[in-house]
């Protein structure tokens, strides 16, 4: 049996999850043809808004969610991340954070901490 093709993971702070759903929705065409991870709220609130997509979901951020998703990138089952970070707000989970970060970067992960990086990969995927 073949491996599933790696999906795109999208993760969004509570501050940067309006931005989220903007952007998913502007990039809805090229997201629909992809299989996507997402950790539990910024998920749940994307598929409430764009019901044609294939969203897995996770736990919440806070309760593990980034922790799934920094496994599923061990796995190699990640092809790009989308982790808008709010920068001016305290996280219970900081620690997460830092951690996926740094399996993206050991992994070689394209990864996106803001919309202006988010639309430069998402536009190299649809090229490709
Ligand atoms: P959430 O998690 O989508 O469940 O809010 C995001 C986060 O890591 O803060």
């Amino acid at each position: 049996m073949s491996e599933p093709s790696p999906s795109i993971a999208l993760i969004a702070h509570d501050q940067k999850k309006p931005d989220m759903v903007v952007w998913a929705t502007r990039h809805r065409d090229v997201l629909s043809r992809h299989a996507l991870v997402a950790t539990g709220t910024t998920g749940t609130m994307l598929l409430r808004e764009l019901p044609e997509l294939s969203i897995s979901l996770m736990k919440s951020g806070p309760l593990g969610g980034d922790q799934q998703i920094g496994a599923l990138i061990v796995e190699g089952r990640i092809s790009l991340l989308v982790f808008l970070v709010d920068p001016l707000s305290p996280h219970p989970h900081d620690v997460d954070v830092k951690a996926l970060t740094r399996l993206a970067v050991v992994y070689n992960v394209p990864m996106a901490c803001n919309l202006a990086t988010a639309d430069i990969l998402i536009a190299d995927l649809a090229r490709n």
